[in-house]
């Protein structure tokens, strides 16, 4: 019998064995092998966009934009319309734009404003002499010019799920950097020292990621941080409400800056013009890409005179 039995031998399996079954169980108890899904599916494929110049060149197409109606126009605020400032409740827009966007409303243009900020932050910043449409919270609530709002309610396990982010936050000493809004829960690397950022936003992911799968709620990176949202709330709703109250016949304008964007991009699809509104093209589902802002005041002066019927 003692012929059979190799002593280190023995051993070596036994540890080989170990081993493999406590990473297996790992990775199946703790979740370490899959990694976080942050990044909507078009930005991590090749996606070509056609750069302004080329786009506002192609007459064709401006002609057969002109024939739609209503001209309608969805505007992410931050990153779009506006520059990133350190202090987001500074951020206005660039100079020219609220003058080109109020001339597309007085043309009869109809213009929505769709941010991941609350609705009613957006308003002011702007600075219109009128009201606004906007939808918040990426498309989690949204504000009528009447003044009206209707936003969405959280289920139990929901909150539970955001109160546990944000004890979580309070704890590590993010505090300052986190702000809660409907549905919506975002930890901002911007007003951090950029040494800090990297790490920040790793100790966040790990800490909410496994949190967002247990609660209902998901977890994705914005220009600037990463935020948790109610599951399915994002800015492709507000495009798919904004068709459907438009109608077949629309023409419409989607423009944005950000992954958050992504979505709208998707939603619109065929059905309209997504623009890129960045310094620096990357991958995108977006059908055109501009620079701001130069280009968008360029986008913005066609716009109002697509509307004024003067295309
Ligand atoms: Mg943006």
């Amino acid at each position: 019998m003692a012929a059979f039995f190799h002593f280190p031998l023995a051993f070596r399996c036994w540890d080989a064995f170990a081993r493999t079954a406590l990473f297996v169980y790992g990775c199946l108890e703790f979740g370490t092998a899959a990694p976080e899904y942050l990044v909507p599916d078009a930005v991590q494929e090749e996606y070509e966009v056609i750069p302004w110049n080329q786009a506002k060149a192609d007459q064709a197409l401006w002609r057969a934009l002109a024939d739609g109606w209503p001209k309608v126009f969805l505007f992410d605020y931050d990153g779009t319309l506006a520059p990133f400032v350190p202090d987001p409740s500074k951020a206005v827009p660039y100079p020219g734009v609220a003058e080109a966007v109020e001339r597309i409303i007085v043309a009869g243009g109809r213009v929505f404003f769709v941010t991941g900020r609350r609705c009613e932050e957006v308003p002011g910043l702007l600075g219109l002499h009128r009201p606004v449409e906007v939808f918040g919270s990426h498309g989690g609530e949204r504000l009528h010019p009447d003044g009206t709002k209707r936003g969405l309610t959280l289920k139990p396990d929901q909150e539970t799920g955001f109160e546990q982010a944000a004890a979580w936050a309070t704890g590590a000493g993010f505090a300052a950097v986190l702000e809660r809004k409907p549905g919506c829960m975002s930890f901002h690397l911007r007003s951090m020292p950029e040494e800090q950022r990297a790490e920040a936003r790793d100790a966040a992911v790990a800490a909410w990621g496994p949190l967002s799968r247990a609660s209902g709620l998901s977890l994705r990176d914005f220009d600037g941080g990463v935020e948790l949202r109610v599951a399915g709330i994002h800015k492709g709703r507000a495009v798919h409400t904004v068709l459907r109250e438009a109608g077949a016949g629309a023409t419409v304008f989607y423009l944005g800056d950000d992954y958050t964007d992504e979505d709208a991009f998707e939603a619109l699809g065929a059905r309209g013009v997504s623009v890129l509104v960045r310094s620096q093209a990357r991958p995108s589902s977006a059908k055109w890409w501009l620079r701001p802002p130069q280009e968008l005041l360029e986008f913005l002066g066609l716009a109002a005179s697509l509307c004024e019927r003067d295309i």
